[in-house]
């Protein structure tokens, strides 16, 4: 499939900015497949003055409605996460979306979700311990707020994941499979699930989804090829065909699963309508790093970008960077919905 252009098909794009913040690296997990740049177990918390502070300044940046993220590490370690999203409610922010590795209670999810309103939770397989029974559980008692579970497919632990795809459709639960990028160690050798003490593996200028064949065995690789990653379809991806073009309705994690996720040298809307916040509180365009626009701590103001930029990187590595528009060449601008400020 030749892919000449992407969209998002969230409904009302235009009009609001997403803001994915990794509050803290600091995780009570440590997933063999989660790079040590990304998590540890000891990084320090801020004060809530601080962070408030910041909800503040996001709410300045922007006249559209902010859909913001909170991610980790694990945001739900913060003792006073629950008041800081209730913050974020009080002072206007449109939707406050928390992803969290499930780890805390369902009573403690409930009560979060009284102020947030979207949870993603991860099944993380070396550390489940009653996942399953606290997921259904937050389902039966949010079911007007969005829910979904991202299932992570670690190998050797195929059957395992299937079970609870089975159990999460069984309970109407939304989920996305989720083909998992396995992290280095320092010979090169790939991370074994169990194994620790791996890193990003960076290939010219963005991280390596490339080389890791030997992660997952052909079975196991063969149910990536399907196209079902989830029934929630996020993305319109336009394909070049000897017919024309064609659209196609997918998750963004078909893409990744089949290595489709390349766009070096394409315009990109990066940075417009997204922003990312990494935990030393440096602002990006996207989580590809590709360039910074402020500091969340140190500026008064973060200046969103105006136009769209030339992609420079190898690979858009993260989901929620590839759903973000872009064209192949300016001869496909067509193909997009138009900017609206
Ligand atoms: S739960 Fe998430 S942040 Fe924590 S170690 Fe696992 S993948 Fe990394
Ligand atoms: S890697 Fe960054 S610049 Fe390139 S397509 Fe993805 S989000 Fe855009």
């Amino acid at each position: 499939m030749k892919s000449i252009a992407i969209d998002d098909l969230s409904s009302n794009v235009h009009k609001r900015l997403d803001i994915i913040w990794k509050l803290n690296k600091r995780c009570n997990f440590d997933c063999s497949y989660c790079p040590s740049e990304l998590h540890d177990n000891f990084s320090k918390w801020k004060d809530i003055k601080k962070y408030k502070t910041v909800i503040d300044k996001l709410i300045k940046t922007t006249n559209k409605r902010i859909w913001l993220t909170f991610t980790g590490g694990e945001p739900c370690l913060y003792p006073q996460f629950i008041e800081l999203v209730k913050y974020c409610k009080e002072k206007g922010i449109y939707s406050v979306v928390v992803s969290s590795n499930a780890s805390k209670s369902s009573d403690y999810y409930i009560e979060l979700m009284k102020y947030a309103d979207n949870i993603i939770l991860s099944y993380h397989f070396e550390y489940q311990i009653n996942t399953l029974k606290s997921i259904i559980a937050i389902k039966k008692s949010i079911e007007k707020k969005s829910m979904r579970v991202n299932v992570m497919m670690l190998p050797e632990h195929f059957e395992e994941a299937k079970d609870v795809i089975k159990s999460l459709k069984e309970n109407n639960i939304l989920y996305i499979i989720r083909r998992i990028r396995p992290s280095y160690l320092p010979n090169s050798k790939i991370v074994r699930p169990n194994q620790k003490g791996g890193s990003l593996k960076i290939l010219d200028d963005g991280p390596d989804f490339s080389n890791d064949e030997n992660y997952y065995s052909d079975n196991e690789l063969e149910f990536f090829k399907i196209g079902h990653m989830s029934i929630f379809k996020n993305v319109l991806n336009f394909i070049e065909t000897s017919d024309g073009i064609k659209k196609i309705e997918e998750n963004v994690n078909d893409i990744l699963a089949r290595k489709d996720n390349k766009y070096k040298g394409w315009l990109c809307w990066s940075g417009i309508n997204n922003i990312r916040i990494w935990s030393d509180g440096n602002v990006y365009n996207a989580a590809c790093w590709n360039k910074k626009i402020g500091n969340i701590y140190k500026d008064l103001i973060i200046t969103l970008e105006k136009q769209p930029h030339i992609c420079e990187k190898a690979w858009c590595s993260c989901a929620s960077n590839i759903k973000i528009k872009k064209i192949k060449d300016e001869k496909y601008r067509k193909y997009i919905r138009k900017d609206k400020n």
